[in-house]
C-alpha cells in the first residue's frame, strides 16, 4: 500500500490525533492505515493487521461491504444532502426512523437522529431536561453514570464518561455529572464476597450516592449494558434487576448507551435484550452503519417524546436541529446496514460463532499471566494478572496490556487495551477460520510477552 505522496510531515503532522500522546507523535507519528478487505486492514508499508476490536468497536459488516458502497452511491446520485429539518424530511432519513422504531426494543418508539455516538449522548441529556421540565421534575438535573464508562468527547459527554484521569487535563466534569462504580466483581470484590453480596454492596454504595445528592436532583443514569471501555466487565449476579429496581424506586430514569452494544455486538440485536434491561432511551452509533458513514440515533420511549413535544408546543417549535441530524447518504448506508444485517442473519452467524470465539479466548486461561477471560456474544477480553495465587495486579497498571498490544501488532493483529485487559470484539462477519487465525496470532502475541515479563521482573 504506497503512502500517499501527499503528507508533507508524517512526523509532527498537522493533523492532531485523539487518544495519543501527542509528544510522541512529533517523533514517532502515527501508524499509518491506508486499505481494508473484510476484518482486514493494511498499513502503508502493506502489513496486513486483523481488525481485532473493528476499529472503535464499530465495523461491524468489516472493510470492503460493496454493498453499502453502493447504497451510499445511490443516494449520493439521487439528493446528495439535504437536512430533515424546518418541516422538512429527506424519504430516506424518514425511512431509517421507522426501521429503528422497529426493530428497538422500546415499543412505538421516536427517532431523533445524529452524526455521532457523542452527539447522540448529549441530544439525550439535552432532552431529558425539557422532558422533566414538562413533567413535574425541574428539579431533576442531575446525570449518574459509571466509573471507566465512556459516553463520548463533548463536554457533557466526556462529563459522563467515568475515567477522572481524562477529565483532568480539561477541568471536567461539568457540575451535576455524577459517577458510581463499574461493577468489575473480579477486582473489586472482597475476599469471599460472593457476586451477590458484591452486587449488593455495589447497589447501596448507589443507594448512598443518591441519597447524598438528593433523589430530587436526580434526572437519569445512563449505562452501557456491558461495558467495553472498562475491559468487558460482566454485570454480576442481580446487578440489572437491582439497579433498575433501585432507580425506579426513586423515579430516575434509566437510558442505555448502545452506542457499541448495539446491532448484534453482543448476540441479539441490542445489549438491552441480551441483560433483560428495559431503558426509557437507548442511544445508537457506530455499527448502525457499519460504520461506513456517520450516524447515529436517539431511541425514546412515547412517554418521553410525548414530554418533548409538549416542550415544543410551549416554546412554539422544537428548538432543536443539526444540520447532519440525519445526513441522506448516512441514513441510505444505515438502512443497508440494517437490510444486509437481517437478509444475511449477521445475528444468527454471531450465535454460531460466538461459541468457538468465546473457547478460542478460553484457551488462555491458563496461561500464567492471564487472570480472567469472558466473552459475550462477539465481544471478548483478556485480563492480565502479574501473578495468579496469590492474585496480583500488573504494577503499574496497563503496563501488560500496553505492552501485549505492541506484540500484537507486530504479530499483526489489532486490540483494545482498557485497563489491564485486552479487548477482542472483530468484525460481526468473522468466519470461524478467521476467528482461529484471530486466536492464533493472540497466542503468539502472549508467548511474546511471557517473555518479555520473563526478561522484566517486576521490582
Ligand atoms: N458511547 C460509547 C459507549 C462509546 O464507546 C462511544 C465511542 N467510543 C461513544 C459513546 C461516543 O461515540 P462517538 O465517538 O461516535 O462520538
Amino acid at each position: 500500500m504506497a503512502e500517499a505522496a501527499a503528507i508533507k510531515n508524517i512526523l509532527d503532522p498537522a493533523l492532531v490525533l485523539g487518544f495519543s500522546n501527542l509528544r510522541e507523535m512529533r517523533t514517532v507519528g502515527p501508524h499509518r492505515i491506508a486499505a481494508g478487505h473484510g476484518i482486514y486492514v493494511t498499513d502503508t508499508d502493506g502489513k496486513d493487521y486483523i481488525e481485532g476490536a473493528s476499529c472503535f468497536y464499530c465495523s461491524a459488516l468489516g472493510f470492503s461491504e460493496e454493498e453499502l458502497v453502493e447504497a451510499a452511491v445511490r443516494q449520493f446520485r439521487e439528493l446528495p444532502f439535504y437536512s430533515s429539518g424546518l418541516h422538512r424530511a429527506v424519504p430516506a432519513v424518514m425511512e431509517l426512523a421507522e426501521k429503528l422504531r422497529d426493530l428497538t426494543p422500546i415499543k412505538n418508539a421516536k427517532i431523533a437522529l445524529g452524526a455521532t455516538g457523542s452527539e447522540a449522548n448529549d441530544f439525550l441529556l439535552k432532552f431529558v431536561r425539557a422532558a422533566d421540565r414538562m413533567t413535574g421534575r425541574s428539579g431533576r438535573w442531575k446525570v449518574i453514570s459509571r466509573l471507566r464508562s465512556y459516553h463520548g468527547g463533548t463536554l457533557a459527554t466526556a462529563s459522563m464518561t467515568g475515567v477522572p484521569e481524562s477529565h483532568a487535563q480539561f477541568g471536567l466534569p461539568l457540575p451535576g455529572f455524577l459517577h458510581t462504580h463499574q461493577p468489575d466483581y473480579f477486582n473489586m470484590a472482597l475476599p469471599g464476597e460472593d457476586e451477590a453480596a458484591f452486587t449488593a454492596r455495589m447497589l447501596g454504595d448507589l443507594r448512598d450516592l443518591i441519597e447524598r445528592e438528593g433523589p430530587e436532583t436526580i434526572a437519569c443514569m445512563v449505562a452501557e449494558p456491558v461495558s467495553l471501555s472498562a475491559g468487558l466487565v460482566p454485570p454480576p449476579e442481580g446487578y440489572w434487576a437491582g439497579l433498575q429496581a433501585l432507580l425506579a424506586e426513586y423515579g430516575i430514569r434509566l437510558f442505555a448507551d448502545e452506542v457499541i452494544t448495539g446491532f448484534g455486538r453482543t448476540g441479539p440485536m441490542f445489549g438491552s435484550e441480551t441483560y433483560g434491561i428495559d431503558p426509557e432511551c437507548i442511544t445508537l452509533a457506530k455499527a448502525m452503519s457499519g460504520a461506513y458513514l456517520p450516524v447515529s440515533a436517539v431511541v425514546m420511549a412515547p412517554d418521553f417524546y410525548d414530554a418533548l413535544e409538549l416542550a415544543s408546543d410551549e416554546a412554539g417549535g422544537f428548538t432543536h436541529a443539526g444540520t447532519y441530524a440525519g445526513h441522506p447518504v448516512c441514513a441510505a448506508v444505515a438502512l443497508r446496514t440494517i437490510e444486509l444485517f437481517e437478509e444475511r442473519d449477521i445475528l444468527g452467524h454471531v450465535a454460531r460463532i460466538a461459541p468457538r470465539f468465546a473457547a478460542g479466548l478460553a484457551a488462555f486461561a491458563d496461561h500464567p499471566l492471564v487472570g480472567d477471560t469472558r466473552s459475550v456474544g462477539l465481544c471478548g477480553a483478556v485480563e492480565f494478572v502479574a501473578a495468579k495465587a496469590p492474585r496480583r495486579a500488573p504494577q503499574p497498571e496497563g503496563i501488560l496490556s500496553k505492552k501485549f498490544a505492541a506484540f500484537a501488532k507486530d504479530r499483526g493483529l489489532i486490540v483494545r487495551m482498557p485497563y489491564n485487559s485486552v479487548c477482542l470484539a472483530p468484525p460481526l462477519v468473522i468466519t470461524e477460520s478467521e476467528i482461529d487465525e484471530m486466536c492464533a496470532r493472540f497466542g503468539r502475541a502472549l508467548h511474546d510477552l511471557e517473555a518479555w515479563a520473563a526478561a522484566n521482573p517486576e521490582d
